[in-house]
């Protein structure tokens, strides 16, 4: 566990609809996280269909990627402490019914088919899917605060 590692987190199309970009920001920054990288995009299916390689097979596959794709996502790399597995407790469970309140799928969705955010499952996803969404790298910058954050 690194103060460096980096976590890929998107506002699905739904989160964005549904205006909620800025407090799905404000978390990750509040809790003390870093963005480094950051864009909104429209996906193509093609780039949707290598993120979710994993899940090709899987019978809600061409319906994820429709709703993928049916309007703009923000892109953001997170860096901090634990980003990976804490970015996924602040997430929640993919079915948002069995995400605890205060995580961000438990207070502003329902359905696992509009779960409003995406974030890595492993620091070897991170890393690919960092690579895949900002081919170009990240931003390296020293926040003022770190030494307020880590010891
Ligand atoms: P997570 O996003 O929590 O890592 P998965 O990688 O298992 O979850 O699935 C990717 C996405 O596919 C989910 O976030 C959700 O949008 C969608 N999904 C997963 N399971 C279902 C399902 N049973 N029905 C519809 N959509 C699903």
């Amino acid at each position: 566990m690194s103060t460096s590692e980096r976590t890929y987190i998107m506002i699905k199309p739904d989160g964005v609809q549904r205006n909620l970009v800025g407090k799905i920001i404000a978390r990750f920054e509040e809790r003390g996280y870093k963005l480094i990288a950051l864009k909104m995009t429209q996906a193509t299916p093609e780039h949707l269909e290598k993120h979710y390689a994993d899940l090709k097979g899987k019978p809600f596959f061409p319906g994820l990627i429709k709703y993928m794709a049916s309007g703009p996502v923000v892109c953001m790399v997170w860096q901090g402490l634990d980003a990976v597995k804490t970015g996924r407790v602040m997430l929640g469970a993919t079915n948002p019914l069995a995400s605890p309140i205060g995580s961000i799928r438990g207070d502003f969705c329902l359905a696992v088919g509009r779960n409003i955010c995406h974030g890595s499952d492993s620091v070897e996803s991170a890393e690919k899917e960092i690579a895949l969404w900002f081919p170009d790298g990240v931003v390296q910058w020293t926040s003022a605060l770190e030494g307020w954050v880590f010891e």
